[in-house]
This record gives structure tokens, C-alpha cells and sequence, in this order.
């Protein structure tokens, strides 16, 4: 069974929030294993939304809102679900009772609108809401399920686990549940991926789909079975294929970032580094610093310069060449300071809209190094380009044959 997930709120279009209650609605429903296979968002239109909830039941069987419950004029999914099913709104007086019954232990009047809530459409099985005023209700129909939330989170949650999941693993009958396992990677991008495992892409149960960040891509692995138990059988022989072809790039199934990962390895391996940089906002440093978790003799050393002129400057090398510029900044930085491995991470505007960067990584007798250019702008840069270098120096501490020797 598929599921669509409706947002309802102007305030969502207009970006004035964020929509938080869509993630926490598509974790549950993963859980029980039903597909949610669109998200919409609309604004408080009666109309709009009408005209989305019946595309909504023409693609998929249980749709989902959330939002436009409340009192007031612009709350108006009741009327909207009641036009796109077709049926006309009644009133339930005893869902007027346990709202009037809440005003009633909160010492608050009820005002007149508040009437509006107690109404469901024809056929619709009314939820009462005990932590609000919104009562939510579901509709079963011939054309799929309709089922309405709240919008104010804290009611959402504690309607969705305690109200719409449980009648949901009912109605989808079989138990099930979606499993993911995320493999990272850094070094190799997406596309050089994408060619490596393009034929264990196109499955359908499990998934494999692709997610690119700033110089690092996940590959995530996605089974849906009975249980945790059968899901993960699904999952093993691909995650195995796909080390067998990306061993040497994935470095965690976890969540930590590469530094961590990379300064397991130096611990393991009693070594130290030392760095420089220009152009990077001081990156390179601070993600070394966050890698190390507390002061360590790892790291002997940080030099962060500003522009490329002053890094030059410093090591006293007038090289213009970006590349073999970062390879003598990481010889030199390893060099002069008591640091077993030397990084260098060097980002440069040439000024004619192109910019460029060179990572280093350097040991007493290898030096291995990696250029990239682009020309538009790219506010990740920083990120991307000491993600690169931490991978360089990650892939020599596992003397990686995936790195060509320079
Ligand atoms: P109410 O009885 O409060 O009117 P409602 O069901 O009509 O409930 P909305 O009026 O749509 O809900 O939203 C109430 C508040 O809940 C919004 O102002 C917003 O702060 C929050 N909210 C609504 N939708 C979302 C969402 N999708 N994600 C996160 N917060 C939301």
C-alpha cells in the first residue's frame, strides 16, 4: 500500500515554518512499513486543498493531512476532505461534549466557532483529541483512505502514535517495516559511483539510491519486509556487493564524519599531523580540532592563513601552480613541525568568476595531492574542499591502492 502525506498551511508555503510534523510522519509510517511515495504541501485554500486530496485518492490508498483542523475560518480541511469524498459534513454532538468538556476543565469559554470542529464528514469515524480542541477522524471510501491530523505538533504526535499508527498496522494488515542502511563515502563522487553500481540501482526491494553532500555521497540501502530480521537479510548481500566494488571509499555505516573515523585510525596508528591552510575559513583546523574530542598530541599544529599570498609568503615559496603550491605547503608544514603526516587544504578565486583548490597530504617520503576548479559560487566550499583533503589522508592511512601515486 502507498501513502501521500498533505501539509496544510500557508505559513508552510511561505516558509515562515518548517515542516517538522511531515518528517515525524514519514519516520512513523516507515516504521510500520507503508510507502509514502508523495508529499504535498498547500496553503489554507478550501479549494486548493480539495483539489489535492483528489489527485491525492486517485494515485494512492491512504492519504494523510495535517494541518487546518482548528476553529477559524482558514481551517478548512473538514470541508475540503468533505468535497473531494463527496459527502456532507455532520455534526457529532458528542464530539462537541469532550470539546465543551476541555473548555470546561480549563476554565475558558467555548466560543461559537469552536461548533465547527464537531463536525466529520458522512461515514467518518471521529477521533476525540484529548490533548486539544481538534477532533481528527478517518474516512474509509472506495477510492482509499482518507485520515486527518492536526497541525499544532505536540496534538500531531500524540494523535499519530496513539490514534492513526495503530489503526493503520490494522488496516495494512501483514506487520512490516522498512530498514535502511546507510554506507558513506568519500573520495570518489557521485557520478564515478553511479557508474560503479548502476545495475544495483534499478532493484526494487531493496533500494539503492545515491545522496550527495559537500565532497562526501551516501549510498543507502532501503528493504522492506515483515520484520527487522527478514529486512536486513535483504540488505546484507547488497551492502556485501557494494563493498565489494566501493570497499576502499566507504568509511562508516554510522553517522560520524570523516574526521572521526580518521582519527580512530591515527590513534590506532600512534601517529600525528600537523596542517595549513588558506581560503577555508579556518575549516581544515576546526574539523581536526572537533575529530580530536579532547587536546591531543595528535595534532601537533594548525596554520590557517587567510589568502593564498600570505601561506605563500610563509612557507616562502612564490609557486602559482595551486596544486604543487598545496604539495610543498603540506612538505613544509610536515617538515617544520613535529607532525608524522602534513595537510594542506588551499582555495583560491583566480578573478574571472573561477575558482580553484588544491588539497595535499604528505608524509616524510610520498606526497599525494588533488586539484579541483569550479565557477559558480559555491557556499560549501570550504566544507567540500578539507572533506577531500580528510579523505586524501584517510585513504593513505589505509595505504589505499584506490589513490594513484604523483
Ligand atoms: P489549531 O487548532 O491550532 O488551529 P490546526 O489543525 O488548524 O490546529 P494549524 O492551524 O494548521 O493547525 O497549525 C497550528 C500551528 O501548528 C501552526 O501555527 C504551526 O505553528 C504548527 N504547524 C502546523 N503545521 C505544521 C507542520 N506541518 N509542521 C510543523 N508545525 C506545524
Amino acid at each position: 500500500m502507498q501513502a501521500e502525506l498533505i501539509s496544510i498551511g500557508t505559513e508552510l508555503l511561505l516558509g515562515e515554518i518548517t515542516d517538522t510534523n511531515a518528517t515525524t510522519i514519514a519516520q512513523a509510517l516507515t516504521r510500520i512499513g507503508l510507502d509514502l511515495i508523495f508529499r504535498t504541501t498547500v496553503g489554507d485554500n478550501e479549494q486548493r486543498i480539495t483539489q489535492v486530496i483528489d489527485l491525492a485518492l486517485a494515485r494512492v490508498d491512504v492519504v494523510i493531512t495535517s494541518g487546518g483542523l482548528g476553529p477559524t475560518v482558514d481551517d478548512v480541511t473538514r470541508e475540503a476532505v468533505a468535497q473531494a469524498t463527496g459527502r456532507p459534513l455532520v455534526f457529532h454532538p458528542t464530539l462537541l461534549d469532550q470539546i465543551a468538556d476541555r473548555f470546561r476543565r480549563f476554565d475558558i469559554e467555548m466560543s461559537d466557532n469552536n461548533k465547527r470542529q464537531a463536525h466529520v464528514p458522512q461515514g467518518a469515524i471521529p477521533i476525540e483529541n484529548p490533548v486539544g480542541t481538534a477532533p481528527i477522524f478517518i474516512l474509509k471510501t472506495d477510492r482509499g483512505v482518507v485520515m486527518t491530523l492536526p497541525g499544532v505538533p505536540r496534538e500531531m504526535k500524540y494523535l499519530l502514535e496513539n490514534a492513526l499508527i495503530p489503526w493503520l498496522k490494522d488496516y495494512l494488515g501483514e506487520a512490516a517495516t522498512i530498514q535502511s542502511l546507510i554506507l558513506r563515502t568519500v573520495g570518489i563522487g557521485e557520478s564515478q559511483i553511479d557508474t560503479r553500481i548502476a545495475d544495483l540501482m534499478t532493484g526494487t526491494n531493496p533500494t539503492v539510491g545515491l545522496a550527495a553532500h559537500s565532497g562526501q555521497t551516501d549510498i543507502r540501502i532501503t528493504a522492506k519486509a515483515k520484520n527487522e530480521a527478514e529486512a536486513q537479510e535483504l540488505i546484507q548481500p547488497i551492502e556485501r556487493e557494494l563493498r565489494r566494488r566501493l570497499g576502499s571509499w566507504i568509511y562508516t555505516t554510522g553517522t560520524q564524519p570523516i574526521e572521526e573515523t580518521v582519527y580512530r585510525i591515527l590513534r590506532e596508528q600512534q601517529v600525528s599531523i600537523s596542517s595549513i591552510e588558506a581560503g577555508t575559513d579556518g575549516l581544515l583546523s576546526q574539523r581536526l580540532h572537533a575529530g580530536a574530542g579532547e587536546i591531543s598530541d595528535i595534532l601537533t599544529h594548525n596554520q590557517i592563513c587567510e589568502t593564498i599570498e600570505d601561506l605563500g609568503a610563509l612557507i616562502g615559496s612564490p609557486e602559482r601552480d595551486i596544486q604543487t603550491l598545496a604539495k610543498i605547503a603540506a612538505q613544509h608544514i610536515r617538515a617544520n613541525r613535529p607532525g608524522t603526516y602534513g595537510l594542506a587544504a588551499i582555495i583560491r578565486e583566480t578573478g574571472e568568476g573561477l575558482t580553484e583548490a588544491g588539497v595535499a597530504v604528505a608524509t616524510e617520503n610520498i606526497c599525494r595531492s588533488r586539484i579541483f576548479s569550479w565557477t559558480a559560487e559555491r557556499a560549501d566550499a570550504p566544507t567540500w574542499v578539507t572533506t577531500h583533503c580528510l579523505a586524501l589522508l584517510w585513504q593513505m592511512l589505509l595505504k589505499s591502492s584506490a589513490v594513484p601515486e604523483e
